[in-house]
């Protein structure tokens, strides 16, 4: 059974949100926690949405290789730790990456078998927009940066598993559900 699930989607689709509703939803399922150079949001708490790091702190987990993989988006670094990814292969137990486009492929190439990769759309570049802006933690410059990244991860939408759109928050929560019931169940999406 696959037991590692890949989420990425273009910044202020509402991916953290959903995966928030999820854990609220479905306590047992682990979260990995990456780490990062990129500020912390006043809702954010260091260990649980992120660790935190400096950029010097963070160069030192890439030199000594604690991190699978590890990305530069929108200008700060983010990696998801070997151990955490380790554990889960090791324990078996589900457990959800919230990792941009390269993040997704690099676990999936790491572990074809036990991964499955799923894109979140949100229903319009307008809605996405209108997303960021109300989220109200960037600037004009930052949303700017994160809307210039947007047509380079929907590029990637086809090499994923599956897809899903962020429309309505309860029905995307349970179509994301659903997607995590039918990975227990062993139905196959994509390749
Ligand atoms: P991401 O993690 O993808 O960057 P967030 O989860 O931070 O995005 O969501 C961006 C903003 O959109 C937040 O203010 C969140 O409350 C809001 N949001 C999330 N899902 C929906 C939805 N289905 N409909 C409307 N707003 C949403
Ligand atoms: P944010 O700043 O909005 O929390 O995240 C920005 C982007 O970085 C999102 O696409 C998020 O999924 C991605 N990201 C978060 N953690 C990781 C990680 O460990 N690895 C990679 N490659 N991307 C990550």
């Amino acid at each position: 059974m696959k037991n590692l699930i890949a989420i990425s989607a273009p910044s202020g689709t509402g991916k953290s949100t959903l995966c928030e509703e999820i854990r609220i939803k479905k306590p047992e399922i682990k979260f990995s926690i990456s780490c990062t150079t990129r500020p912390r949001r006043d809702y954010e708490i260091d260990g649980i949405n992120y660790y935190f790091l400096t950029d010097v702190e963070f160069m030192e987990k890439v030199k000594n290789n604690e991190l699978l993989e590890y990305e530069e988006v929108h200008g700060y670094y983010y990696g998801t730790l070997s151990n955490t990814l380790n554990n889960a292969i090791s324990s078996k137990e589900l457990m959800l990456f919230d990792v941009d486009v390269n993040g997704a492929m690099s676990i999936k190439k790491k572990y074809p078998n036990n991964t499955l990769t799923v894109f979140i759309l949100p229903p319009s570049i307008e809605d996405l927009k209108v997303r960021l802006i109300n989220r109200g933690t960037d600037s004009q410059e930052v949303i700017n940066k994160r809307l210039e990244r947007t047509n380079k991860e929907m590029k990637f939408k086809d090499k994923f598993d599956t897809f899903m759109i962020n429309d309505n928050l309860s029905s995307a929560v349970e179509k994301l559900n659903k997607i995590i019931i039918n990975l227990k169940q062993g139905v196959e999406y994509g390749s």
